[in-house]
């Protein structure tokens, strides 16, 4: 009897850390991240780099992080596969790729978009996207420059370790018309610091109020306007916000 006791108290134990050891392994969210390497030097390095950073990232915090640079990937049958989607450097230019995207968006999916994926203008003709990202480019400084930001809200889970100001590393900066922060929808969590202007030499920004990350609180979606150059990613504090948006993306 005893014995049959004991064999039976390591089935279980076996079992159980088996159970739990599965759960362990088994990712939190999976992460598709698109990309392109056929536009500017400093959009390319910007996406190496990124690549790099959510990779490493992805292998300690238990979340699968899959790139590419085919943009018929966003296409409703592979999306089913993922819980975000990362626009890099690049944004969907067909109408296939654009009502996959707004699909997987009104499911329930969540978005993660860096610096020229949310540039959009009058060229641009995807009304959807304004009203999701509740934005279209302005201006911008050249050459790209750091800056001082400005943390609007701590209380965000992606913002929640930043401190209320820094100076952000080089990257070209947008302004935007209409100003993201006029739509009711749209949460600024990090905007521009007017102490910076004039900003540039070549193209100035000398005014004007400029959200740098938002969220549109209709849907699961950060912008951050990050993301041009090999410097971006180079200070430890603002990586909290590259890290935290990610996790509160893929979370629950
Ligand atoms: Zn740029």
């Amino acid at each position: 009897m005893k014995h049959i006791l004991r064999k039976t108290a390591v089935t279980v134990l076996v079992l159980l850390t088996f159970c739990v050891l599965s759960f362990a392994q088994s990712p939190k969210f999976k992460v598709l991240a698109l990309y392109t390497t056929t536009v500017e030097t400093d959009h390319v390095d910007f996406a190496r780099d990124a690549i790099q950073f959510y990779t490493k990232l992805a292998a300690e915090k238990n979340f699968v992080f899959d790139t590419t640079t085919d943009w018929e990937k966003l296409d409703d049958e592979n999306l089913k596969n993922y819980q975000v989607i990362m626009w890099i450097n690049e944004f969907p230019h067909n109408e296939a790729e654009r009502r996959a995207f707004e699909k997987f968006m009104t499911n329930g999916g969540a978005w993660l978009g860096f610096h020229v994926s949310g540039y959009n203008d009058k060229y641009t003709k995807w009304p959807w996207f304004v009203d999701f990202l509740g934005a279209v480019f302005y201006n911008n400084n050249w050459p790209p420059l750091p800056a001082k930001l400005i943390v609007d809200d701590n209380t965000h889970p992606a913002t929640k370790r930043l401190p209320k100001t820094y100076i952000a590393p080089i990257n070209e900066w947008y302004g935007w018309k209409p100003n993201p922060r006029d739509n009711k929808d749209i949460k600024v969590l990090v905007t521009l610091d007017p102490a910076n202007y004039p900003l540039g030499k070549k193209n100035l920004i000398k005014s004007g109020d400029i959200p740098v990350v938002w969220t549109n609180t209709k849907y699961k979606m950060l912008y951050m306007n990050m993301g041009h150059g090999d410097k971006v990613m180079t200070f430890d504090i603002q990586n909290r916000l590259f890290e935290d948006a990610i996790l509160w993306l893929g979370s629950k």
